[in-house]
């Protein structure tokens, strides 16, 4: 007899969060859709939706493996769980003792819970050396965000529990429409869209929304640190600042006002190619129509101004009194777990550990509980060795760190490398173990990511295929092995740990679902009460918001926002500019992929089957493109070929590649076509923030020409631009 159940969860596709039901027959999934019961109401993406082809997919690895020929070989020996875990704690054991624990990193892709593992791991053994893609995408603004207001995240207030919608809102390089990384946020967005009078768009390409937009400000990339402080000026000029929240709970005014006007609307218009009637018109909207809000993307995170940009941008937030005022940027009130993330803060960064962090004593805000890649890259190809040991859990580091083949060359020079995923890919290739991950239909885990008003439950659905397991049950292995006194007996008193400052346990909460603090409960205008401190203010040295920055100052950072051109650009590198005349981004996201994941997905990949580089026509008529064609793009570093896309919505000047992307499909050897079309082979890892280290991924200069039918059909690209073995192999 049939049996048929529907079950709960939630989808981790992107960073995860949407309600989710899964229709299971006789132990295999059959349906998945959105639960109208959920945060999400019952809305879902294409990601989420073809989770079935995702744990179906014929290539999935499914067994522990150790390396069987030189590295990027493709040579492979099946091994069990226990010769693959008990070699790894040998590793680990052995790096410790002769050169420190710090020479063990782990490292990750984006946040999928697994971060809480992660680095629980790793300053379990001593070590603050875990290798984050923060730095490029989160981090940065979540530290600024705790620098100037003392409190650690500022969400939108998309939802009107206090009583108001914002009546201005700005998605400042952001497709929450198209593409949400976490989940519930899209949801709310779309809904509060309802109730805002003036919605403005920053980007440098239309985007599905500027046509519906009040304002859409086509910046040039890399300049949203002027634009932010061309805004401060205008407001700060006109007298439209909120006088009552700057005079009484901000500190450093005076300054701010100083350093602003030294962008008046002139220069900036010139610097970001946006006319300055815009300019005007954005800062007064902003200004006077409030509450208002801006929901930042992490395009801003992937340039070398990255954390001044934001500075500024979370200054324009404070100067118009949008910060937790309903409608406004708040922090909200945790659910009754706290924090999930305190399964790590327990432990505590020792003065030892912080002392080893590579790349801290330059990038100290990105030290805070992270390495910095870029350094730990550098210093193997300067023939040192940083780290002996690397656990990477999930990502891609060769993918999406600047400049691919530095990149590639360091990593051949690690001693012991694991990968723990789901599909054979770049990291994969690279490694000596391969461990075989579940996907999250098929684990029990806490949703927690970016801890904000509600957690919410992976209830494993079905068993994973061959031998894989969750990333908390491998982490746990290793940890039970490795440091035992600071892990579990299973997964399920792991959890239970987790949770037990409500107090539940992980069964009730895998039969609740969700534990959140749902609107009434949340708290607005914090810093008017004793929330923070005794009589009222911010938790900062100063008890303001610091539009200038007391610690940045300490630290011997500029504690006022400053913009600076980017690495590469028609005014910093004039002289490249003759040979590479085009300024190139590589920010925007597609609907249909996160990040390096799923192109080895039918579904998906039959939306968007080569990453495209979108050219305006007007340009692409003199480059002699057309609508289709390969094309190479070339910067200093190297060249790769995309699919052009002519696209009147883009700046003459500028193109923009889509990002993050290699061939699941192509051999072993060669990292799986990650030189192929991955625009990081293009991106230079020299030029960094100084603050948070963070290189320009999403500003420098190129050149594009038309590839040539000939050049597709080298043998390297055999099965990806040409059909001789057999058509498209994601098309399982
Ligand atoms: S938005 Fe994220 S959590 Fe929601 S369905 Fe898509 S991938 Fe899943």
């Amino acid at each position: 007899m049939t049996e048929k159940k529907i079950v709960e969860t939630t989808c981790k596709s992107c960073h995860g969060g949407c309600g989710v039901l899964v229709e299971v027959t006789d132990g295999v999934i059959t349906h998945i859709e959105g639960n109208p019961d959920s945060t999400t109401g019952g809305t879902m993406c294409a990601k989420g939706l073809s989770s079935i082809q995702h744990i179906d997919n014929p290539y999935r690895i499914i067994h522990p493996y150790k390396r069987a020929g030189e590295k990027g070989e493709g040579k492979w020996k099946q091994i069990s769980w226990d010769e693959a875990l008990d070699t790894i704690a040998v590793k680990i054991k052995e790096a410790t003792e002769k050169y420190g624990p710090w020479t063990v990193a782990t490292s990750q892709g984006t946040g999928r819970g697994y971060n809480r593992y992660t680095h629980r791991f790793s300053r379990s053994m001593g070590s603050a050396n875990v290798i984050s893609p923060g730095y490029i995408c989160h981090s940065p603004r979540i530290g600024l965000y705790g620098l100037i207001t003392g409190y650690g995240r500022l969400y939108c207030d998309y939802h009107g529990w206090g009583g108001e919608f914002p009546k201005t809102q700005i998605s400042w390089a952001k497709q929450l429409e198209i593409s949400s990384a976490d989940s519930e946020m899209c949801y709310w967005y779309m809904k509060s869209l309802d109730y805002c009078k003036n919605l403005i768009i920053i980007d440098p390409r239309a985007t599905a929304y500027t046509s519906r937009a009040t304002l859409w400000l086509q910046i040039r990339p890399g300049t949203d640190a002027a634009l932010a402080l061309g805004m401060i000026n205008i407001i700060i000029q006109e007298g439209l600042w909120d006088k009552e929240f700057v005079d009484n709970w901000t500190y450093g005014f005076e300054e701010l006002k100083k350093r602003a006007a030294e962008y008046p609307v002139e220069k900036v218009s010139e610097i970001t190619w946006i006319p300055k009637e815009k300019i005007i018109q954005a800062a007064r909207l902003f200004a006077q129509d409030t509450p208002g809000v801006i929901q930042i993307g992490s395009s801003l995170e992937r340039q070398a101004n990255c954390g001044q940009t934001l500075r500024a941008i979370i200054d324009l937030m404070a100067i118009c009194g949008n910060i937790e005022r309903p409608g406004g940027m708040v922090s909200w009130v945790l659910p009754e777990t706290g924090l999930i993330e305190d399964v790590f803060n327990e432990i505590p960064l020792t003065d030892e550990m912080r002392s080893h962090i590579y790349g801290g004593d330059k990038f100290k805000m990105g030290a805070a509980r992270t390495c910095n890649p870029d350094t730990i890259i550098r210093e193997f190809n300067k023939g040192e060795k940083p780290i002996r040991v690397w656990i990477s859990v999930g990502g891609q580091q060769i993918v999406h760190m600047a400049n691919t083949k530095q990149v590639v060359e360091g990593l051949k020079k690690v001693d012991f490398m694991v990968q723990v995923d789901q599909f054979w890919g770049p990291m994969a290739e690279m490694s000596d173990i391969v461990l075989p991950a579940a996907h999250w239909l098929e684990m029990d885990d806490i949703y927690d990511m970016h801890p904000r008003w509600f957690i919410e439950a992976h209830n494993k659905c079905v068993d994973p295929p061959g031998e894989a397991k969750s990333d908390a049950w491998i982490f746990n292995e290793i940890g039970r092995r490795v440091v035992p006194d600071y892990w579990f007996k299973d997964v399920e008193t792991l959890l239970d740990y987790e949770l037990r400052k409500a107090p539940i346990t992980w069964k009730q909460f895998s039969e609740k679902i969700i534990s959140g603090c749902f609107g009434p409960d949340q708290v607005y205008y914090k810093y008017k009460t004793d929330y923070w401190r005794k009589g009222g203010g911010f938790p900062t040295p100063t008890g303001k918001l610091e539009l200038y920055s007391t610690v940045l100052e300490n630290l011997g950072y500029d504690p006022l926002p400053y913009f600076e051109e980017p690495g590469e650009s028609p005014f910093s590198t004039p002289e490249l500019t003759k040979e590479y005349p085009l300024v190139l981004t590589t920010g925007f996201r597609s609907p249909f992929y996160f990040l390096a994941q799923y192109r080895n997905i039918p579904w998906l990949r039959s939306f968007m089957e080569y990453p495209t580089m979108q050219v305006n026509p007007e340009t692409a008529k003199e480059l002699g493109i057309e609508d289709g064609d390969f094309v190479w793009i070339e910067s200093p570093r190297g060249k790769i070929i995309q699919k052009a896309r002519l696209f009147p919505g883009i700046d003459p000047r500028v193109v923009a590649a889509t990002a993050n992307w290699f061939y699941p499909e192509a051999p072993a050897q060669g990292y799986r076509g990650v030189f192929i079309s991955n625009p990081n082979v293009l991106t230079d890892n020299n030029h960094q923030d100084p603050m948070y280290g963070s290189p320009d991924l999403t500003c420098l200069l190129c050149k594009v020409y038309k590839c040539q039918p000939e050049e597709l059909k080298d043998p390297q690209y055999a099965g990806i631009f040409t059909t001789e073995h057999g058509g498209k192999p994601w098309a399982w």
